[in-house]
């Protein structure tokens, strides 16, 4: 049986292998079998490097293991590397591990949504971690006109910006499309998002409600159901929105074709993804 999974630390509640396996069985490799795989960082390189002969063909790799990923792969594409992150490792038989990321063109795939915008936008970007580095680069290589980034923690932006050739911003800055990589607004947040009003919410990403408006496109990579503060900001002032989920599906979309060598069932994944979603949601409420 060849088996897929998700390597993280937790992943519990990660909705790949809902996505996945859903879209295996409408492509009708009803043998192929996609997986949790619950590792934390201390045997991560270990047990990585023991899929392949134990039957895996490739796995797909969440927090907080995307650089180790990268670092263990026996070969990595120009992406990943100058990302510094993998989030897709392919097993060959000889033992060899190849590192893609998937999250970079998944983004560009998500954002095909909103036709209108510029070829060229100028991109504000929120965020200094794994993910803004992804969304840096992919957007860099798509020929946007400008991109400035911020962060909570400003010399994270710097150095961001240094190594990718872009600009950090101490405060909000104009744009057409703004991306929210930072995790404010994931659904049952912990602290000071558990009881933050929606204006506290955006207050932590350095805008105001106002200041949303000011944005003709917005991308929050967080998923939750519902929506999050800031999409609801960006809907209200009229704004095309591309939520975390859109992003999910288009990243998993490109990592099962990469390992099947098939055209992936979008809407399949989409919904498999929204539903385990609602399920998780259920759960938590009572
Ligand atoms: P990460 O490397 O841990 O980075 C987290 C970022 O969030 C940092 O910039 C951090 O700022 C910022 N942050 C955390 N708490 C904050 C707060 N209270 N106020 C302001 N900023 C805060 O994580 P990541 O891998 O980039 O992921 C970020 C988010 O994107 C997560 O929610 C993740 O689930 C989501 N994501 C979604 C997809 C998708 O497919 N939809 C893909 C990847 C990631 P500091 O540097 O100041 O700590």
């Amino acid at each position: 049986m060849p088996r897929l999974g998700v390597l993280g630390w937790p992943v519990a509640h990660s909705r790949s292998p809902a996505m996945h396996n859903a879209a295996l069985q409408a492509l009708g490799m009803d043998d192929w079998r996609y997986q949790r795989l619950p590792v934390p960082p201390a045997l991560f390189a270990e047990t990585t490097r023991a899929l392949g002969a134990a039957g895996f063909l490739g796995a797909n790799v969440t927090i907080p293991h995307k650089h180790a990923a990268l670092a263990l792969a026996t070969q990595a594409s120009s992406a990943a590397n100058e990302i510094g992150a993998a989030n897709t490792l392919t097993f060959a038989p000889d033992g060899a591990i190849a590192a893609e990321n998937t999250d970079a063109p998944g983004l560009l795939a998500a954002l095909e949504r909103l036709a209108d915008m510029p070829a060229h936008p100028r991109v504000f970007v929120l965020g200094a971690g794994g993910s803004a580095r992804a969304v840096v680069w992919a957007l860099r290589e798509a020929g946007a006109s400008e991109i400035s980034v911020w962060n909570r923690t400003p010399e994270r932006a710097h150095k961001l910006a240094r190594e990718l050739g872009v600009r950090a911003a101490p405060i909000a800055e104009e744009a057409d499309l703004l991306v929210n990589c930072t995790s404010v607004g994931l659904q049952r947040p912990a602290g000071v998002e558990r009881s933050a009003t929606e204006d506290e919410a955006l207050n932590q990403l350095g805008l105001t409600f106002d200041q949303v408006g000011k944005y003709s496109y917005v991308v929050d990579l967080v998923y939750r159901s519902g929506s999050t503060q800031l999409l609801r900001a960006a809907r209200a002032h009229g704004a095309g929105t591309v939520d975390g989920l859109e992003v999910l599906v288009a990243q998993g979309a490109l990592s099962l074709e990469l390992w099947t060598g098939r055209k992936a069932p979008l809407e399949i994944m989409h919904r498999a993804a929204r539903e385990q979603h609602t399920t998780d949601e259920r759960t938590t409420d009572t």
